[in-house]
């Protein structure tokens, strides 16, 4: 089935409001597999509104109406798609008494025009309002479908919940369903070329990248009857993808890193310390946003001064000197000395450039080198040339660490 939207209201057309009922009935058809492929706004006008229901009901299976509702002269939503369907408007008794009942609890007077709204196209499906006067109706007629419902978002998004929703789920016995993959190591552009191969010759679940800050997240998506038929179709797409990209999956739907790297630590029982210096402790900031971590992070320290780095850490004096703070020597240095320090299982150590100022052209602003080392007797090292404002440089560093981190422990532990 395809649909589209039509929000009627002057208000919307001068940008006093901004369109959030369109926003979320587009969202719930897409859950449902209806297709929306148009969405108009039209004033509080009758001629323009006529155009509007005559050319969507000519294209469309279905069409939804906001707005337009109230009690007054100017709204005419009901009236204008009454008529275009041929259908007198009829008062409905339980609508008017109702609304006798709205005002009585609310403690006012009523007025003739308020009953207007109880009025309504012979025949049609009356959508009760559970927080308003207007009820909404829904039309079917000539194997099209109109369905208007209240401009008032708190309303209209009830009437959709208890009305609308249950009478579409079902007509719409199969649903869309999205499997949200996000990975983390390779650029948007350089995945889509590897899985070119798979996303050109895949059609049912198809594969969708967005570029987020740091990682990639892909998404699958189809229609089925049920969850476990859009799972057997996305598991081996998945496999796939992870036989092609390698390990770059890291969690699903709103899950970070951070999460990932606590997963880890505790599937394996093992603890980590980390020293940062230009990120200021944002390591920890993320890892202690993890409920749960605390049995897994055992220490994290910011040393910003050399000083500090040698006589909290141990990075030697002839490292500084010779090397400097931003180097690879001293990164693997404070992950050796807080690994001693908390004897956790990884240390990690991080040191670098965040700009705006301080760069030079042998160490230019977003030089970063995270340093690791583990109770194994590993010490290594990735050296990060980010760009970018000094806080979009601190996060990507601290998201590349936790993934050094994540493929550390998959590989060593
Ligand atoms: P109406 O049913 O046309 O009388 O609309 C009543 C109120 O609902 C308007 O004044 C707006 O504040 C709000 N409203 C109407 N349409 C929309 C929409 N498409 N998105 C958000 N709010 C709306
Ligand atoms: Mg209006």
């Amino acid at each position: 089935m395809n649909a589209e939207l039509i929000s009627v209201g002057t208000e919307l057309l001068l940008g006093e409001i901004l369109n959030t009922n369109a926003q979320f009935l587009a969202t719930e058809l897409a859950k449902l597999g209806i297709s929306v492929y148009y969405q108009t706004t039209v004033g509080d006008n009758p001629a323009r509104l006529t155009d509007a229901v005559k050319i969507a009901l000519n294209r469309s299976d279905m069409v939804i109406l906001t707005g337009g509702l109230g009690p007054t002269a100017d709204d005419l939503t009901k009236e204008t798609v009454a008529e275009y369907f041929g259908l007198k408007l009829i008062r409905d008794k339980r609508s008017e008494q109702r609304i006798k009942d709205y005002f009585s609890r609310i403690n006012a007077n009523t007025v003739p025009s308020n009953f207007k709204q109880a009025d309504m196209p012979e025949g049609c499906i009356i959508l009760d309002n559970n927080n308003g006067t207007a009820p909404g109706g829904i039309i079917e007629k000539d194997g099209k479908i109109a369905v208007f419902l209240p401009g008032p978002p708190f309303e209209m998004v009830a009437m959709y919940k208890e009305g609308v929703y249950p009478y579409l789920s079902e007509k719409c016995t199969e649903q869309l369903y999205s499997r949200e993959i996000q990975t983390f190591g390779i650029g948007e552009s350089r995945l889509e070329d590897m899985l070119k191969p798979i996303m050109e010759n895949q059609t049912d679940p198809t594969i969708a990248p967005y570029a987020k800050e740091s990682g990639v997240m892909l998404r699958l998506t189809t229609k089925a009857h049920t969850q476990q038929e859009a799972d057997d179709r996305f598991n081996p797409v998945e496999e796939e993808i992870k036989r092609i990209a390698g390990d770059i999956i890291f969690g699903y739907g709103e899950e970070q890193l951070q999460d990932a790297v606590y997963k880890l630590l505790k599937e394996k029982n093992i603890k980590i310390a980390t020293a940062e210096s230009c990120t200021g402790g944002m390591m920890g900031e993320f890892l202690t946003s993890v409920s749960g971590i605390s049995s897994y992070y055992e220490m994290g320290v910011v040393t910003y001064s050399n000083d500090m780095k040698e006589k909290l850490l141990g990075v030697s004096h002839d490292t500084l000197e010779k090397y400097g703070a931003v180097s690879e020597q001293t990164a693997k240095e404070m992950a050796v000395g807080v690994l001693r320090a908390s004897e956790a299982d990884i240390g990690i150590g991080i040191t670098g450039i965040a700009g705006p100022t301080g760069g030079t052209d042998e160490k230019p602003v977003g030089l970063v080198y995270v340093g690791l080392a583990d109770s194994k007797g590993t010490v290594t090292f990735r050296e990060l040339r980010l760009n970018g404002s000094r806080e979009r440089i601190r996060r990507i560093t601290v998201k590349n660490a936790l993934n050094m981190v994540r493929m550390h422990i998959k590989e060593t532990f």
